[in-house]
């Protein structure tokens, strides 16, 4: 078994929508960044190239190339899943921890979860989705910035 941690902070404000966890979330501020900029499949992206040794979403996706302009991050985890997979590693569960002072996401985390398993190939059971404000501090706290931690454990595919 190997454990990988990913963390990813966009700057709240863009006219785009807002998309965490692969859903587009009814708020009138989106997210700045060369792809869809969604924090939380980019921490998670970055937690599972951690575990299996890949090195980080930069390197594998550079924010320099036109390619992935407005991308779909849903690319990204889809991808790293068939890297880690090749590898000879599945995902056994991941850990998700969102960081925004807005929106609220209490009535989102559950949909949020279900959705994350699917792309995850994963029960349920094996995602956890929390999500914090920043208690009105910080940049995250003044609603300037949304941030992302992942956690996700993976082990050998027999
Ligand atoms: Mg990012």
């Amino acid at each position: 078994m190997r454990v990988g941690i990913g963390h990813d902070t966009h700057r709240l404000g863009a006219l785009r929508p807002l998309i965490l966890g692969g859903l587009r979330i009814d708020y009138p501020k989106g997210l700045h960044g060369h792809s869809d900029a969604d924090v939380v499949l980019h921490a998670l992206t970055d937690a599972m190239l951690g575990a299996a040794g890949l090195g980080d979403i930069g390197d594998a996706y550079p924010d320099t190339d036109p390619i992935y302009k407005d991308a779909d991050s849903a690319v990204f985890v889809r991808e790293t899943i068939v890297k880690l997979n090749q590898k000879g590693y599945r995902v056994v569960n991941v850990d998700v921890t969102i960081f925004a002072q807005e929106p609220k996401l209490g009535t989102i985390k559950g949909r949020m979860r279900e959705h994350l398993a699917a792309m995850l190939g994963l029960e349920t059971d094996a995602v956890n989705v929390k999500a914090k404000t920043g208690e009105k501090v910080g940049s995250i706290g003044r609603g300037e910035a949304i941030g992302c931690q992942v956690a996700v454990l993976i082990d050998a595919c027999v």
